[in-house]
């Protein structure tokens, strides 16, 4: 009997489900609870997750995409510029632009893998045994000595580090073109945001100076503050 996910409610199918510390979970809500840790046990209670579904949804709602980010072998990555949300492939997770904090290269290196290559590859005692048979001809062969040859294997690791209501986590992606240099637009936006909200609040506060000082009127300093605070 096929059990149901204690966050979304929906049927999880055998064999996929995972624990949080109060219920069970399907897929899709294990990967909105899961920040960077690639585990099936999550140490979240299930009104923490229902939380992140919340936003989730809401996100879900009003996502209108306006811009595509695609080309033949990557991810495909679905933009709505008007709300600043994008999610990407089929995951059905919706990421806010402010939370986005890079984009990372990561060189790993592999195992080595080492391959030794003998020549003929048969043993003496093996040929022995089969004296009259064909291949009788590589008698002697593993005399000859053998090569081997090692290879180091390097992976380049790709992703978007995001910063989110569930933490820390690392997107894995293979880039569509432009991915870059749109995630650096992203980031300065928000870094520029940042420091206009800094500077309204300076202003906010030379108003309030004016206003006990009783140069402007509590109204205009309310229309000033409304402004400045894009309420
Ligand atoms: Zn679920």
């Amino acid at each position: 009997m096929a059990k149901s996910c204690s966050v979304c409610g929906n049927k999880i199918p055998l064999g996929t489900a995972s624990k949080a510390i109060d219920g069970i979970l399907c897929v899709n809500c294990l990967n909105l609870a899961n920040g960077s840790i690639m585990t099936r046990n999550i140490p979240k209670s299930i009104q923490e997750i229902s939380e992140y579904y919340k936003i989730n949804e809401e996100r879900k709602k009003i996502f209108t995409e306006t811009q595509t980010l695609k080309n033949f072998g990557s991810s495909i990555v679905h933009i709505d510029n008007n709300n600043r949300l994008f999610y990407i492939n089929k995951t059905e997770i919706y990421y806010s632009f402010n939370e986005v904090v890079g984009y990372t290269e990561e060189n790993i290196t592999g195992p080595t893998i080492t391959t030794t290559k003998k020549k003929g590859g048969i043993t003496r005692a093996l040929v022995g045994g089969a004296i009259a048979g064909p291949i009788g001809a590589v008698v002697g062969s593993n005399t000859a000595g053998s090569t081997s040859t090692s290879s180091t294997t390097i992976q380049t690791k790709k992703y978007i580090e995001i910063e989110d209501y569930s933490g820390h986590r690392k997107v894995f992606i293979l880039p569509p073109k432009g991915l870059k240099e749109t995630i650096e637009m992203w980031t300065q936006q928000k870094e520029k945001k940042q420091s206009n909200n800094l500077d309204n609040i300076e202003e906010i506060k030379k108003y309030k100076e004016l206003l006990d000082m009783g140069v402007i009127t509590q109204e205009e300093f309310d229309t000033k503050k409304k402004e400045l605070l894009n309420l």
